[in-house]
This record gives structure tokens, C-alpha cells and sequence, in this order.
């Protein structure tokens, strides 16, 4: 039977299928060390898990009102106060399953077909993918050039008349980049002068390390909230992932159509973890510091060991919780007599030789580099790079 040009056309989460291929190693018994997941480890906060068992409880296990409950709502909206002295209304704040289809959904409604957003690449995976089912286009700005910072010249260039928006995420997945407030600014003047939405991704924004700081770019530029949509979400704040909670917070004629297209798509998100999310937001700020303090450790750990490695290249993560490594000088090597021809062969033989799962950068967009995630166990992490400095040492 026919399947659409749509379906054809997408190509699935390369993310998800390293993680699969590495769970399925592991089931059959072998060793693996995934460095593969988006995900935090740690369990969700003991807040969160009260507050969904009171929910539960108490019965609150029907719909609940499509944009959220008004409780979720309200926290979000003074998390966004007290962190970025931020003022928006409970009504235009969007609580989905995931910061993931609220990006689809802000996609929705602001492309027509043929619309063009701009994405910076090395970019996460699902962005692109997400423009083409709306009927847009992606147009590409590489910053691996430019230590993945994008340029404004680079930008200007890809402008065209069909260009609706500005892709922005920071801190980055896949590079761990931390946009600073200067850059920002200048983002949202382009923006402006061009007038442009702005899709702002700030779900890492609690992970920033040593001198880095994030910075929300309605906070430093007030004048682009009309031009703003913000996407955030408690999967990695609260290591909630599972949970399937995200949030949008926008001007209310997009917010109010954002609400009414999830309401065709999935109607409210799972009515026990949005009170988990309550309980969350109420109660899991030392959590999140303990967390916090863990990745700033285990960031420490990669970098300390990626810096002894032979053939490879990266730039010190400043926040998510991944390393992004170049590895363009170990294609056309050998290992074990097979040959290493681009990132993807690179990270197959590494799952197969050393049982160490990571993700081709070519699903970021950026052929020639790995991404690891070091959002697992410190001595996870030190085996995992014991094993990868000796893949390394072999090629020949
Ligand atoms: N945005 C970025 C940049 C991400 O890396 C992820 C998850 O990996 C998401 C959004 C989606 O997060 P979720 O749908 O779990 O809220």
C-alpha cells in the first residue's frame, strides 16, 4: 500500500535508534556503556513523585483542561518570574506531552508551506524533521566553523523573503554551546528589523557550568516577547523525562491557536504529571543544585579524559550535558582492518569493537563528529572513556 511522500521523506530519531541498538547489545548480555541518551539518570525528585501519588489519590486521572491544569500553569509562569523576571500571564503559558510536540506545535502555526525557518547547525534532531511536517523548509547556517557560534553575516545571508523564523537553542544539544547575552541580543535585533519569529529552546537552561550563564532572550531583549515563543520543559531541569511535561510561553494570539492545535493532537498532557510537575516546581530546588553539581563533575571527568585522546578534537562543553567531538582525523583510518568512512561507520565499529554507544553527528546535522552524553554514572564514564581511548589507539 502507498504510504505518503511525508512518511517517505522523514527519517527516524537517530538518537533513539543508537539507544536501541545499545539496549538490545545489553539485553543480549554485553557490556555496553551508552553514552547515547538526551537524558538525565538521576531519579525524578521525591516532590514529584508525592505529588503524583496524591493525584492519584485523589482521582485527578480524567482530561483536564487542554492547555493545563491552572496550577501548572501558574507555577510555570512564577518560575519564569522569580528566574528571569519574566512577566507572563497564566494564559499564555501551554503545558504538552514534552517540550518536543510544543515545537511542533509553534511550527504549526507559524508556517505556511514553503516557509522558511533558519536552524543553526550542528542542531538536534528533531528540529528539521519537525519544519518539513509542518510544510516549511529549514535553511541551514553551519557554525562549525566559527566554534558553533553562529555569525550574523552567515545569517544575513540566509535570509530570504519566504524566511518566517529563527530557530535558537541554547544551551545546545548536540554542541553544549552557551550562547552569551551580546550574541542574543543581537539575534533578537535581527528578529526584529526582519521580522521574525523566534522559537527560543531553553529546555538545558539549568545546566550551565564554570563561568557560563544562560541567558533568556526576552529577558535581555523585552521588545521580542510579542516575536517569541519560549520552549522549555521539566525532563532535564527535574530529570522527568519519562513524565512527558513541556511548556511553551508566548504572546496570546500564537499561544491561544498553540492550544487549539494540541487540542486536535493530543488534548491535555497526562493529567498525574502535570501535579508531579506542580510538586516539582514547588519542591525539588535542592535537587535540582544536586544534580546540577553531579553533571558539573561528570562534565569535568569527559573533558579531563577526552583532552588525553589521540586524533580528536572538541570544544569544552559550557552547558547541557553533552561533548561534541570532532573526529574528522580518524576518517579514512582502519580499526581492526575496517575501514572508519564517515561518523556513522566510526560509531558502529565503536558500539561492535568496545560496546561504547555514542551518536553520529550527521543526525546533528554535522557529519565528521560524535556526540556523547555524559548524563550517566561518573564510573560509567571513566570505563566508557578508558575503552574509547583505546578504539582510538588502534586505528591505524
Ligand atoms: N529540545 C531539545 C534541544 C532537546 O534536546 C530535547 C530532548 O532531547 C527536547 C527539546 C525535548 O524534550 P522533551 O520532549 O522530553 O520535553
Amino acid at each position: 500500500m502507498k504510504l505518503s511522500a511525508r512518511a517517505m521523506a522523514m527519517e527516524a530519531s537517530a538518537t533513539l535508534a543508537v539507544t536501541a541498538k545499545a539496549k538490545e547489545l545489553k539485553r543480549s548480555g554485553k557490556p555496553v556503556i551508552s553514552f547515547g541518551a538526551g537524558e538525565p539518570d538521576f531519579a525524578s525528585p521525591p516532590a514529584a513523585l508525592e505529588a503524583a501519588r496524591a493525584a492519584m489519590e485523589r482521582g485527578e486521572t480524567h482530561y483536564t483542561a487542554g492547555a493545563g491544569i491552572p496550577e501548572l500553569r501558574e507555577a510555570i509562569c512564577r518560575y519564569y518570574r522569580e528566574r528571569f523576571g519574566l512577566d507572563y500571564d497564566p494564559s499564555q503559558a501551554l503545558v504538552g506531552s514534552g517540550a518536543k510536540p510544543l515545537v511542533y506545535t509553534a511550527f504549526g502555526c507559524i508556517l505556511d508551506p514553503g516557509d522558511e525557518v533558519v536552524v543553526f547547525a550542528p542542531a538536534w534532531v528533531s528540529y528539521v524533521e519537525q519544519i518539513r511536517l509542518c510544510g516549511g523548509r529549514e535553511v541551514v547556517v553551519d557554525t562549525a566553523g566559527t566554534d558553533f557560534i553562529p555569525t550574523m553575516e552567515a545569517l544575513r545571508k540566509a535570509l530570504t523573503p519566504r524566511t518566517v523564523a529563527l530557530l535558537i537553542n541554547t544551551p545546545c544539544n548536540p554542541t553544549g554551546v552557551v550562547y552569551d547575552g551580546a550574541l542574543l541580543k543581537e539575534l533578537a535585533a535581527f528578529a526584529e528589523e526582519h521580522d521574525l519569529w523566534i522559537v527560543f529552546d531553553e529546555i538545558y537552561e539549568r545546566l550551565t557550568y564554570g563561568t557560563a550563564r544562560h541567558e533568556n532572550i526576552v529577558a535581555l531583549a523585552p521588545a521580542a516577547k510579542e516575536r517569541t515563543v519560549l520552549i522549555n520543559g521539566v525532563s532535564k531541569a527535574f530529570a522527568m523525562t519519562g513524565w512527558r511535561i513541556g511548556y511553551a510561553l508566548a504572546p496570546k494570539p500564537l499561544l491561544s491557536k498553540m492550544s487549539a492545535f494540541q487540542g486536535h493532537l493530543t488534548s491535555n498532557a497526562c493529567s498525574i504529571s502535570q501535579w508531579a510537575s506542580v510538586g516539582a516546581f514547588r519542591g525539588a530546588e535542592e535537587d535540582v543544585r544536586a544534580m546540577h553539581g553531579a553533571f558539573e563533575e561528570r562534565r569535568d571527568l569527559i573533558v579531563e579524559r577526552l583532552r588525553a585522546m589521540p586524533h580528536i578534537a572538541f570544544a569544552e562543553p559550557e552547558g547541557a550535558f553533552y561533548a561534541f567531538v570532532d573526529i574528522r582525523d580518524c576518517l579514512g583510518m582502519k580499526h581492526d582492518g575496517l575501514s572508519l568512512d564517515d561518523d556513522v561507520a566510526f560509531c558502529s565499529r565503536l558500539l561492535e569493537a568496545e560496546y561504547v554507544a555514542a551518536v553520529p553527528g550527521s543526525a546533528f546535522l554535522a557529519p565528521g563528529y560524535v556526540r556523547f552524553s555524559y548524563a550517566n554514572a561518573k564510573e560509567e564514564i571513566a570505563e566508557g572513556m578508558t575503552r574509547f581511548h583505546r578504539f582510538l589507539d588502534g586505528l591505524r
